[in-house]
């Protein structure tokens, strides 16, 4: 229930920063919607939980500020700014009861104990873990333990945001679906500003309005799904978003003309480039069209997913990946065309605009 603005943030760990690769957060500059649902997407080590924690007051960054509804919020704690965080391991009391670990935020904040009472059953019953409401929590699996920490997040409606930092990924397939969609539930019910961490695309996909993607200390892009997926801002996102991953092929630019190897291509637009950039293009497995027009590729596998098959080829001396129908043939002289309004070209790794 606030807009959160982070302006400028950087962070490093070590006491003196030598260079830029000494930042576990490079530049993250962003405004978060009042009860947005964000989920913060990218590899081991890119920076989710540092960012996390430093929304949530466990860490003081570096550099900048954190703003929750336009107030400087960088030197309060935690409890000062009113998060709910969730971490990938449980925190809990190991001594108390089920009920007890649910009812300790709530208790802490003064809450009357009819009002605790109404909350943590509606939690116990929404974690499945109704019927243990009076046990210790020190006898439960990892994974009940997991869910009494996620109810420890939700239990609390009041929040200015909830963090969660890869919540479920010790529960099991089933589990997470439902979960996942009784968090969303919550979230429509009470508006809280929401930032979802996981490396899982997926999950990501699936669970917010807007994705943020992180690699390398940087938030590299924000958009719906689609938006992902059509217009990916960096190379990187093309990999990492997609099953297979875009195809990025070198390539060089002359107007509106793009060749790779001895293929000249033309496109649909003008990229505005600068001198001496390196330029790539790219294109996703399943806007390649395989057939005997078109471009020459070598075929060296083909892999059966089910509904589809994905072709393993080498395109004027690059690896490319095809998507074709799970009945798609492969041509005794195989030749390719890429649908000219799916190709992003990429300079230096960052997607190109268009010249008006
Ligand atoms: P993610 O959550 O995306 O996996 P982290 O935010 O945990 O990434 O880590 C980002 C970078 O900061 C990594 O290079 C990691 O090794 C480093 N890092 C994280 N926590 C610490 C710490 N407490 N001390 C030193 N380096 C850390
Ligand atoms: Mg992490």
């Amino acid at each position: 229930m606030a807009r959160i603005n982070l302006e400028h943030i950087r962070h490093a760990y070590g006491e003196k920063p030598k260079s830029e690769a000494d930042y576990a957060l490079k530049e993250v500059h962003h405004e978060w919607n009042d009860s947005g649902a964000y989920a913060l997407l990218g590899p081991s080590g890119c920076g989710k939980t540092t960012l996390l924690n430093i929304i949530s007051g466990l860490l003081q960054p570096s550099e900048g500020r954190i703003l929750f509804d336009g107030r400087d919020v960088t030197n309060l704690s935690t409890q000062q700014r009113n998060i709910a965080q969730v971490f990938q391991f449980p925190v809990i009391y190991d001594t108390m009861t089920v009920y007890d670990n649910l009812a300790f935020p709530l208790r802490n904040r003064g809450v009357p104990e009819t009002e605790v009472d109404r909350r943590v059953r509606e939690i116990i019953d929404m974690i499945g873990l109704g019927s243990w409401a009076k046990k210790k929590a020190r006898g439960l699996t990892a994974d009940q333990k997991q869910k009494i920490s996620l109810g420890r997040g939700l239990v609390r409606s009041d929040v200015n945001a909830i963090l969660f930092d890869e919540p479920l990924t010790v529960i099991d397939p089933h589990m997470k679906w439902v979960l996942r969609s009784q968090l969303k539930k919550l979230h429509r019910q009470f508006g809280f500003t929401m930032v979802y961490v996981t490396h899982d695309q997926t999950e990501a996909l699936t669970f917010a309005d807007k994705v943020v993607v992180m690699y390398d200390g940087q938030i590299v892009q924000i958009g719906t799904p689609a938006e992902l997926f059509e217009r990916p801002s960096h190379t990187f996102v093309g990999y990492f978003i997609g099953s297979p991953g875009m195809n990025v092929l070198p390539a060089t630019v002359d107007g509106s003309n793009v060749t790779i190897g001895t293929d000249t291509i033309a496109l649909d637009f003008r990229p505005k480039l600068d001198a001496n950039a390196t330029t790539e293009l790219g294109i996703r497995p399943e806007f390649v069209r395989l057939g005997r027009e078109g471009m020459h590729v070598r075929v060296n596998k083909v892999e059966d997913i089910g509904r589809q098959k994905i072709v393993r080829a080498e395109f004027a001396g690059n690896p490319i990946a095809i998507v074709i129908p799970e009945d798609g043939e492969i041509p005794a002289d195989p030749r390719v065309t890429f649908d000219p309004s799916a190709i992003n070209i990429y300079a230096n790794s960052w997607r190109v605009g268009r010249e008006a």
